[in-house]
């Protein structure tokens, strides 16, 4: 077994809890030596770290409810793509790679009940985005919960990003319009000319409930909410009768920038209640167990046959994690944030 007591371990841990946007400040970085695995454990070391919004909820005193907060001086949490550097465990040999949750350092232990293995994939970060949890996010907040038709028009936010990229690609597949908002000119040039979607709003220019009214003649079947916000302000008026709302996230909220102001709730509750709306909050980690499997083969076969196709923003080295983390909190990410940890 190859020995790791010499080794440091770089890691990223919570310095401070945020107040609105997260600082540079709010995180540290650390050297300390690398762990050892005891009997039944293996040592991974991290290649691709993907960098995900949630992370900004688990950074709050009250973390949210699917996930625990991340306490001060531990290191920042989030998905893997990892190699076994040295194995205790029957079930992981030494250099194979693995799909995990390391966290923002260069190792970390795992005992193996979190881990899965990357095999069969071209490139290994795939399984972080278009082949992992929010292209799985997608697919399952689309068809489980936006139930799809033919000629239908969806709306999704953050139109580029890791999770409505793939769910409007989805949607185009299904047969429906599409019609993307995103942060700028070139994602939204990217939304129509390489995802395909039908029409794609600049959330910055002025007037998006003029524009998105313009770009949705039949008004809205699903509106795929990633962001809530204004974009939520601009769709409400458009919603058909018995349109869905798969509730997704609300990043534009996870700073805490628009809990004060306006109170957006009635205007909510009577487009909810007026027009017979469907909203549902759907937490990815519940399905697993029953969709994973039927995912994975079609998301591989609509990749393999190039129907869909996915970007990714690649960061490199684990020390600038907090720069594109808060990049990414302000729209600054174009695709899925990857950061490239080590070989
Ligand atoms: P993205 O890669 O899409 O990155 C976040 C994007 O959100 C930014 O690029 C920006 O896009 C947009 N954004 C940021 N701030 C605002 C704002 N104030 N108003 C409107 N848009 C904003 O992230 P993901 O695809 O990984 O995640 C998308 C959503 O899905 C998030 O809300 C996330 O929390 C949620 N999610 C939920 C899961 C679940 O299980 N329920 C699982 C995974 C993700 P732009 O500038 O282009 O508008």
């Amino acid at each position: 077994m190859v020995s790791h007591t010499d080794v440091l371990n770089r890691r990223i841990v919570l310095a401070a809890r945020p107040r609105g946007l997260p600082r540079p400040e709010d995180f540290r970085l650390e050297e300390v030596p690398a762990p050892r695995p005891a009997e039944g454990q293996v040592l991974l070391r991290t290649l691709s770290l993907s960098l995900d919004p949630y992370m900004r909820n688990v950074m709050d005193a009250v973390g949210p409810a699917y996930a625990a907060r991340v306490e001060i001086g531990a290191p920042m949490v989030g998905g893997t793509v990892s190699r076994v550097v040295a194995s205790r465990h029957p079930d992981f040999h030494e250099d194979a790679l693995v799909l995990g949750n390391a966290g923002w350092q260069d190792y970390a232990l795992s005992d193996g009940s979190d881990l899965m293995p990357v095999d069969g994939i071209d490139r290994p970060s795939q399984a972080l985005g278009v082949l992992g949890m929010p292209a799985f996010t997608a697919y399952v907040g689309l068809l489980d919960v936006g139930r799809p038709h033919v000629g239908e028009t969806l709306v999704v936010a953050a139109a580029t990003g890791a999770v409505g990229a793939v769910a409007g690609q989805i949607a185009r597949l299904k047969g429906m319009r599409v019609v993307g908002i995103a942060g700028g000119v070139d994602k939204c040039l990217h939304a129509v000319e390489a995802l395909g979607f039908d029409a794609c709003l600049d959330r910055h220019a002025p007037d998006l409930v003029g524009r998105l009214a313009q770009a949705c003649p039949d008004g809205i079947d699903v509106y795929f909410e990633n962001v809530g916000g204004d974009v939520l302000d601009a769709v409400l008026p458009l919603l058909n009768v018995g349109a869905r709302i798969p509730l997704i996230g609300h990043i534009a909220d996870y700073n805490g920038s628009t809990m004060q102001g306006k109170d957006r709730r009635p205007a909510l509750l009577a487009a909810v209640l007026q027009k017979r709306i469907r909203m549902q909050g759907m937490v990815i980690l519940d399905h697993y167990a029953d969709r994973f499997e039927a995912f994975r083969r079609d998301m591989g076969g609509w990749l393999a046959d190039g129907r869909i196709t996915a970007r990714e923003h690649r960061v490199d080295g684990l020390e600038r994690a907090p720069e594109a983390f808060i990049d990414l909190l302000q729209g600054r990410n174009f695709g899925k944030v990857v950061v490239r940890v080590g070989d």
